[in-house]
């Protein structure tokens, strides 16, 4: 049987969010106990992240420890997943170098994410940029380095949000044009999408993009719940429901979209308390009841919010408390990231050596120097 192995992981540019629950981490989670994968690789991409804070390095250092707390806190258990730090990993940058020659400026460009990232980011395509950033080499061929993180450890699956569609596409073409070209040393991975339509692009607090820890609008997994409360309290809703008794639009309501990507079946008994007001109470049993009834009119926002805060917190608790246990032994945390480091490490090291000998390129290894010479001096004897 081949082996089903994860890649998958997360830029420490500050602490996670709620989207990357929905997204990624929580699949991983259950993947993970699902004990249906041979291996499973969790990496902190700071190299990546350096692509687009290269003038901000300790942003990116302090944010790995963020990073490996949430992911242990959200339940990732380092008995069974290796969580590593990308950039102790020099292999992977050699393989990207190698990767660079099969993939054309051109088709880098098309890429839709580092399309609307560039754009986010304010980089500009103009030559004539004294006063605006340009984009950074590093940061435009992220992709590229991408697909050198997923093959280094011949991933089938890759469990992300739907954002990293484009990635997952540009590395099976890698792929393709390498084993074709050099023999056939890669895998070509799988991307595993939420299945839950909520979860594959969370939006914001504020409706409008993705929620995202460059746009500030994050509900991030450690906030206490005061501030999950003051969040979802000024969380955007239908603009057009202005009084209690309004018809609302479920569609596009980011409370309704979050209870999508939360709300479990036990929650209405639970939570049932959020629905009892002093001019009117509901019954409810089903998200289709609340939606129901937010359509007709009659449900006011603050009630549907109490409702989403208590939801929320339901999966946020645990995850609250586990990470204020492991605050208390940082070195720990970092003993899991150097020794996950060290087993990864290994592995993109293997294959590394199966991609240069695939590419023939491996001049000094045992019996191929011997090959090398005797090819030569027939060469230089005819
Ligand atoms: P940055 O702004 O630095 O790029 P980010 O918030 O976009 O940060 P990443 O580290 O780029 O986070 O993404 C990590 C993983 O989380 C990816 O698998 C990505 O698809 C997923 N993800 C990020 N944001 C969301 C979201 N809003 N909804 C669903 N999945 C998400
Ligand atoms: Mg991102």
């Amino acid at each position: 049987m081949p082996k089903k192995i994860i890649l998958t992981g997360d830029r420490p540019t500050g602490r996670l969010h709620i989207g990357h629950y929905v997204g990624s981490l929580r699949r991983r989670v259950e993947l993970q106990e699902s004990g249906e994968f041979d291996k499973i690789f969790i990496m902190i991409a700071d190299a990546q992240a350096l692509t687009d804070n290269a003038g901000n390095p300790e942003k990116v250092r302090q944010n790995i420890i963020e990073v490996a707390l949430d992911y242990l806190s959200a339940g990732l258990d380092p008995e069974k997943s290796v969580i590593f730090i990308q950039s102790q990993i020099s292999e992977l940058t050699e393989l990207t170098f190698f990767y660079n020659n099969l993939v054309t400026v051109q088709r880098l460009r098309r890429n839709p994410t580092v399309k609307a990232e560039i754009q986010m980011r304010g980089f500009t395509e103009s030559e004539d940029n004294d006063n605006k950033a340009g984009i950074p080499v590093g940061f435009f061929c992220y992709p590229i380095s991408q697909a050198a993180d997923i093959t280094a450890f011949k991933a089938t699956t890759v469990p992300v949000g739907e954002d990293q569609e484009p990635m997952i596409e540009q590395t099976r073409e890698i792929v393709r044009k390498f084993n074709s070209t050099y023999g056939p040393a890669l895998v070509e991975p799988e991307i595993l999408l939420p299945d839950n339509a909520a979860c594959l692009r969370l939006p914001g607090t504020d409706g409008k993009a993705k929620m995202s820890k460059s746009l500030g609008n994050c509900i991030y997994l450690s906030d206490p719940a005061d501030v999950v409360w003051e969040k979802v309290r000024g969380m955007y809703t239908d603009p057009g429901h202005l009084q209690v008794s309004d018809p609302g639009k479920v569609e596009g309501n980011t409370v309704f979209t979050y209870l999508d990507a939360f709300c479990k079946p036990e929650h209405f008994d639970k939570f049932a308390s959020c629905f009892v007001g002093k001019k009117v109470s509901f019954e409810f049993h089903n998200l289709d009841e609340v939606k129901a009834q937010y359509r007709a009119g009659g449900l006011g926002d603050m009630m549907l919010k109490n409702f989403l805060n208590a939801v929320l917190n339901d999966t946020l608790e645990p995850i609250r408390e586990r990470r204020k246990e492991l605050e208390k032994n940082i070195p720990y945390v970092y003993e899991v990231l150097r020794k996950g480091t060290e087993e990864a490490r290994k592995v993109a090291s293997q294959t590394l050596a199966d991609v240069k000998a695939a590419m023939k390129i491996n001049y000094f290894d045992e019996g191929v120097l011997d090959e090398l010479i005797k090819e030569q001096q027939l060469k230089y004897s005819e």
